[in-house]
C-alpha cells in the first residue's frame, strides 16, 4: 500500500537493529510468498475477489495478519490493480482478460512488524509497449534500493527511479502517492517519493527500512481518486505499473526484504503451460 503525500514539521525515522530487520524480512517474505500464490491463480477469466480470499487464508494459515484489511477503512487483504488504476483498487467480481495487467500490492503483519511488495503482472498477450512498461518500472525499483545507502538521501533514490522512467523512457511519474518507511506500522516516516533531486530529503542510515515503490504511467502522470475514496487511476486512461519491494538501507546499497525471485519463477511456469503467454 502507498502513502498519500503529506506536509509535516516533525519526522520520526527508526534504526533498526540486525535482529528487528531478520524478523522484518520473515514478514517482507511472507509477503512474497503470498504474491507467489497469487501469481500461480492468474489467468484470464478468474475474478480478482477470488485472488484477495485466497490470499487472506495463506496469510492466516502461515500465521500472518493481512495488514491492509481494514487500514483506514481498506475492505481487502489485497490492492488489485486493473490497467489503467495505480494503486488501491477493490478486489471484486471483475475477471480478468487477456491483454490485461494487473498491480498486486500485499501487506503481511507478523511478529510485530509489517512487509509490503507489489508486483504487476501480465495476463495474456499483452501489447509490447506496455510489457516494456513493466520491464522499466521494475529495474526502476531496483535503480532505487541502489541508492537507499547509508549517508545517501531520499533525493538520490527519487531521482534515480524519476530519472530512469521519466527522462529515459517518457514516462509519468505518480506524484501524489509515495514510498514509505515500514516497521511497527504499515505507514511511517520518511516519505519515499518517486521524483525528487539527488542530495535533497532526509539522510539515509544504515538499518532504516523503507518501501521503495514506483507508479510509473505509460501515459501522462496524472490520477484521480475515484468515488469509492480509495481507487486511484490514470486520468488518460493509460495503462500502470507499480512494483515495490520492503528495502533495509545497507552500508553500500539497499537490501530487499521482500524477494520477487519466486514470483518470476511462478511467472515462468505460467509461461510454459500456456505457450500464449508472455513473460517479461
Ligand atoms: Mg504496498
Ligand atoms: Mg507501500
Amino acid at each position: 500500500m502507498v502513502a498519500t503525500i503529506y506536509f509535516t514539521s516533525l519526522v520520526m525515522i527508526y534504526i533498526r537493529t540486525k535482529d528487528e530487520i531478520e524478523i522484518m524480512r520473515k514478514s517482507a517474505l511472507m509477503v512474497s510468498a503470498t504474491l507467489t500464490e497469487v501469481a500461480k491463480m492468474l489467468r484470464p477469466g478468474i475474478q480478482t475477489s477470488a485472488l484477495d480470499t485466497m490470499a487472506e487464508t495463506f496469510i492466516r494459515d502461515n500465521g500472518g495478519v493481512p495488514s491492509f484489511k481494514g487500514y483506514g477503512g481498506f475492505p481487502a487483504s489485497l490492492c488489485i490493480s486493473v490497467n489503467e488504476v495505480v494503486v488501491h483498487g477493490f478486489p471484486g467480481k471483475y475477471e480478468l482478460k487477456d491483454g490485461d495487467i494487473i498491480s498486486v500490492d500485499c501487506g503481511v503483519y507478523m511478529n510485530g512488524y509489517h512487509g509490503d511488495s507489489a508486483y504487476t503482472f501480465a495476463i495474456g498477450n499483452v501489447k509490447p509497449e506496455v510489457l516494456q512498461l513493466l520491464k522499466i518500472t521494475k529495474e526502476s525499483l531496483y535503480r532505487g534500493i541502489e541508492q537507499a545507502r547509508d549517508n545517501n538521501r531520499v533525493g538520490d533514490i527519487s531521482y534515480a527511479v524519476e530519472n530512469f522512467t521519466a527522462r529515459e523512457h517518457g514516462y509519468g511519474v505518480v506524484r501524489e502517492l509515495v514510498g514509505h518507511g515500514v516497521g511497527r506500522q504499515l505507514h511511517e516516516d520518511p516519505q519515499v517519493p518517486n521524483y525528487g533531486r539527488r542530495g535533497e530529503g532526509k539522510r539515509l542510515r544504515e538499518g532504516m527500512v523503507i518501501a521503495i515503490e514506483p507508479m510509473i504511467n505509460l501515459g501522462k502522470k496524472e490520477v484521480f481518486t475515484g468515488d469509492d475514496g480509495w481507487t486511484v487511476a490514470t486520468k488518460d486512461g493509460m495503462q500502470s505499473a507499480h512494483f515495490e519491494h520492503t528495502t533495509a538501507v545497507g552500508k553500500h546499497k539497499g537490501e530487499p526484504l521482500s524477494s520477487f525471485a519466486p514470483i518470476e519463477a511462478a511467472e515462468t511456469a505460467n509461461a510454459e503451460l500456456n505457450s500464449s503467454y508472455y513473460t517479461l
